[in-house]
């Protein structure tokens, strides 16, 4: 049995479990439980598991789609408290370690001074000569602003946890790599992560594949690409993202530079974008489809669900498509396959 379930999806955070169990009749011998981002805090993640029951200590690892706070904001207590590893590709690790790292700025004399000292504990080893200049702090720094502390989001941890913790704020019990492209497998669970255009540093989908069926997870893109069109073929179950509505995003409150992000072809995906996929591109194949990341700013539930159901309902053949919604304030109903 093949069980899909959304913890939470839109801005303020975003959440999956795939999870896969082999056996006669379902109780099975093995089973397989990836976590897909980690975009709420540990203590939210773990209450929403408990509350479709999932049993948090049953995870076998994260997967992170993008370095984005809505995809990462408990990974690193999550995957810490409970001893997982966390997939990532090799730059969005980069980009998220640079995004947990305290960053701290010092002046030229400071840091002229910090060298002098240096050179004198020195004493007669040698000290290679400075550059004439420290790297200039970049003008617009794309590092926000040290998030405040998500261990206080979590379980209160034991008193000989904190100093652990507190001293490397990006660190994991272990990393892996995998690439877009390159398939690769967790227990029973084959993951083919595919490149997704969005502003982030390698932003990728998933598909899974586990008996016989295959699972897609679409979010996050500002448009839909042929490699992704040729992903989401053959799918049993798809999580297609329908961002904003078009019309509510060109009047609503967010800042002009703000809106041509989110537009651009590395932003959301709109309502209009994605039921214009549904009619002209899906083949139809699969049973469940889930629209998700929804905006809150800029965005219905009912606008989303009127947009898919009409590319829907244009094409008969599809009308037996299940459709779900997502939603940022509580699990959806976990979907068997
Ligand atoms: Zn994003
Ligand atoms: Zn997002």
């Amino acid at each position: 049995m093949v069980r899909f379930t959304v913890l939470a999806s839109g801005s303020k955070g975003n959440s999956c479990i795939v999870s896969c169990t082999t056996g006669a009749d379902g109780t099975g011998s093995s089973s397989t439980r990836v976590l897909v981002d980690a975009g709420l805090s540990c203590r939210e993640l773990f209450r929403r598991m408990r509350q479709v029951g999932e049993d948090p200590g049953s995870l076998d690892a994260i997967l992170v789609t993008h370095e984005h706070q809505d995809h990462i904001n408990g990974l690193a207590v999550t995957a810490r408290k409970l001893g997982i590893p966390v997939y990532f590709t090799e730059a969005t690790h980069r980009a998220w370690v640079r995004q947990v790292t305290p960053q701290k700025r010092i002046t030229y004399a400071e840091w002229a001074e910090q060298y002098r000292v240096q050179k004198q504990q020195a004493g007669s080893h040698p000290v290679p000569e400075p550059d004439p200049a420290p790297d200039p702090a970049p003008e617009h720094d794309p590092v926000p602003d040290p998030m405040p502390n998500p261990e206080s989001n979590c379980e209160p941890p034991s008193k000989q946890a904190i100093p652990q913790i507190a001293a490397d704020p990006a660190q994991l019990p272990s990393v892996q790599y995998f690439r877009a492209g390159e398939s690769f497998s967790i227990g029973d669970l084959n993951i083919s992560p595919f490149t997704i255009p969005h502003d982030a540093a390698d932003p990728v989908g998933f598909v899974f594949t586990a008996e016989g069926l295959r699972l897609a997870v679409a979010t996050d893109l500002g448009y839909m690409p042929p490699n992704v069109q040729a992903q989401l073929r053959r799918c049993d179950l798809i999580m297609l993202e329908s961002n904003h509505d078009l019309e509510m995003l060109r009047d609503g409150p967010y800042p002009w530079s703000v809106k041509q992000r989110v537009l651009s072809r590395v932003g959301h995906l709109s309502n209009a974008a994605a039921s214009a996929f549904l009619e002209e591109i899906y083949d139809g194949a699969a049973t469940h489809l889930i629209l998700a990341h929804l905006s809150e700013s800029n965005n219905l539930p009912e606008l989303a669900r009127l947009a898919a159901e009409r590319a829907l309902i244009s094409k008969p053949s599809l009308l037996a498509n299940r459709l779900h919604l997502a939603s940022q304030d509580e699990p959806l109903a976990p979907i068997c396959l």
